[in-house]
């Protein structure tokens, strides 16, 4: 379908865009349109001005800030995947970037746009729940920094505000791996899992078992009580409201999660 008339604004900086958004209740960002064209041909979102980002060349880097890894909000996934430094530093995000939808998807999606876009069937969002990520925000108050813990609010809903533009993400370094199973090579997660190990500490969050990313709190507090891998797994579910579509039932869901979290945790 062709999607609904809007007005295009190429903004030139984080300031711009900020006043271009502030201009119009109905705008809305345009990064890697990964997530965002698809709706509109749809016209399941009807923006009527799109101010574009995409280009804002600033907003793309991995730079190691030493107790911390910074990324720019409008890193590609193909930028991730193969960053040397984050695959030595922070291997897991590698890792999941590598596994998101196709070589498109990777050379044109970002990380800031998947993060904002509230999906819960996306990769890296659980990924930097099982870090720790902070999420740097700019808005026409200033600065902001969220915790990856409270920035998901629901399916498709997060702590941005309608002038907010996500500049920078913050992981820490970490070893981990995130496993997703998919029905067809190259498709979107039925179910994925991330496992991290931090300070010493291990982190593990769900794709897919619910309306936002989910931490396995159950299997996390069995590891520090002494568990095995297969016993803490078991636990996997545990909280968790698995959505039942064409990719599975909330059963199986519940299941590949305890199978993924022991492949995971045995990964480790
Ligand atoms: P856009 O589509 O440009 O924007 C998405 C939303 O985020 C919009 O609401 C926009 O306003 C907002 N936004 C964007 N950037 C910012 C910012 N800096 N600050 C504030 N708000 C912002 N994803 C997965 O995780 N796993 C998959 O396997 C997967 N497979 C895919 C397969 C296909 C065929 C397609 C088309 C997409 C797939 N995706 C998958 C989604 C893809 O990862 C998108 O790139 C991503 O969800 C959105 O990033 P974007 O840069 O394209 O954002």
């Amino acid at each position: 379908m062709i999607p609904a008339a809007f007005e295009y604004r190429r903004a030139g900086s984080v300031d711009e865009a900020i006043e271009l958004l502030g201009s119009d209740p109905d705008a809305k960002l345009l990064a890697g349109g990964h997530s965002l064209i698809p709706l509109l041909r749809l016209r399941f979102a009807r923006p009527s001005l799109l101010v574009d980002i995409g280009r804002l060349e600033d907003l793309r880097y991995v730079r190691d800030d030493g107790d911390r890894i910074a990324i720019g909000a409008l890193t590609r996934y193909a930028d991730l995947a193969t960053d040397p430094m984050l695959a030595e530093r922070c291997a897991p995000l590698a890792e999941a970037a590598a596994l998101v939808g196709d070589p498109q998807v990777r050379h044109r999606g970002t990380i800031g746009g998947s993060v904002a876009h509230g999906d819960p069937a996306s990769d890296l969002p659980t990924i930097l729940l099982a870090l720790d990520a902070d999420l740097v925000a700019r808005g026409p108050d200033g600065e902001r920094t969220i915790p990856a813990g409270e920035f998901s609010s629901g399916m498709f809903e997060t702590a941005l505000g309608p002038q907010d533009v996500l500049t920078e993400i913050r992981v820490p370094p970490a070893t981990g791996t995130y496993l997703k199973f998919v029905r067809r090579e190259q498709d979107w997660a039925t179910v994925g899992v991330a496992a991290t190990r931090l300070d010493g500490r291990v982190q593990v969050g769900l794709t897919s078992m619910g309306a936002t990313p989910l931490r396995a709190r159950g299997v996390e507090e069995a590891l520090a009580d002494g568990a095995s891998a297969a016993e803490a797994a078991e636990r996997a579910a545990e909280g968790t409201a698995p959505p039942s579509d064409v990719s599975g039932s909330a059963e199986y869901r519940a299941h590949l999660a305890r199978v993924l979290v022991r492949r995971a945790l045995e990964a480790l």
